[in-house]
């Protein structure tokens, strides 16, 4: 019969097995998107945080001293890159006084390092013209394919700080992988049958999204990345989409949409209102839930 004590130990093991907290890797990402990722791969090793929310512009983030001290005590940190966060991370993380996550660092994670950057300009850019992208384009969560390189790379990065759980991490990846290829596959046949059909976005967030689905832009609202529409530009579109009868405007909702609702109201196009990123929309706290929406309401208009 076991002693009282053999089961109090044994009663304790339990407790601290479910009881990941202490030994978790902390990772902070700059991105709701690039956060459910990292919870599909750590799962109850890690526990994750974003420093912004999927309701706003990853663009513009506010800044707030606050986040410093949660970088301070991270173990890794996950971040888009192609100066994407430039107006507000490199801040923070000066003043974390965390050397390791620094760019480069052993606990940094950029995650453009890890997919193909599209739209790298063929010369000097410089933000002074008012280009968000100078370094190449930064919205390539609306990628599946990449996304699964992401998460690819989050597993090495993860097996390399935690080594005793690199089996779990791996398992945890391929579990993902295998998910994100059965809804890709569901997402690929809502869209064949609207391959080639034209759309406008506001800012060129869609460029990765139009590579994987088949879909093509006709001009986004903002004549650069960051400047806002002015009205003869809008007017060019309108002529744009009577002419090459483009049926959808998709707008991420943290933007305002009234250039949008111009260009819709003269032109007959309807004017798509699609979550930024995971946490977009209230209940949207996974990457399949986040681009489950994008296809359904972007295919919905093009119909
Ligand atoms: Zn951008």
């Amino acid at each position: 019969m076991t002693s009282p004590n053999l089961k109090a130990i044994a009663l304790l093991a339990l407790v601290s097995a479910a009881l990941p907290a202490a030994a978790a890797v902390k990772i902070m990402t700059t991105t709701q998107g690039l956060a459910a990722v990292a919870k599909e791969v750590g799962g109850d090793r890690v526990q994750v945080e974003s420093l912004s929310r999927g309701i706003q512009d990853p663009h513009f983030v506010d800044a707030n001293p606050m986040l410093a001290v949660k970088l301070r005590n991270a173990d890794l940190l996950v971040d888009v890159g192609l100066d994407l966060e430039i107006g507000w991370l490199p801040p923070l993380v000066n003043q974390s006084r965390n050397a390791d996550i620094q760019p480069g660092g052993s606990r940094r994670l950029t995650a453009a390092s890890a997919v193909a950057v599209l739209d790298v300009p063929a010369g000097p850019v410089s933000r002074a013209q008012g280009d968000l992208h100078p370094a190449g384009n930064p919205h390539f969560m609306t990628d599946p394919r990449r996304v699964e390189r992401i998460a690819a790379a989050m597993a090495d990065r993860l097996s390399a700080l935690d080594g005793k759980n690199a089996a779990y991490y791996a398992q945890r990846l391929q579990d993902f992988q295998r998910r994100l290829a059965a809804a890709a596959a569901r997402w690929q046949g809502e869209l064949a049958s609207l391959k080639g059909r034209r759309l406008f976005t506001r800012h060129r967030t869609m460029v990765y999204f139009l590579d994987w689905s088949g879909l093509v832009s006709a001009g986004e609202l903002e004549p650069r990345p960051g400047v806002p529409p002015p009205p003869g530009h809008l007017a060019d579109l309108v002529q744009v989409a009577q002419r090459e009868g483009v049926k959808a405007i998709a707008v991420e909702n943290y933007y305002d949409t009234k250039s949008a609702e111009v260009v819709a109201r003269h032109s007959g196009a309807k004017l798509v209102l699609i979550p930024g990123d995971v946490g977009g929309e209230p209940g949207m706290d996974t990457y399949e839930k986040y681009l489950d929406v994008v296809v359904t309401r972007i295919t919905g208009a093009l119909r």
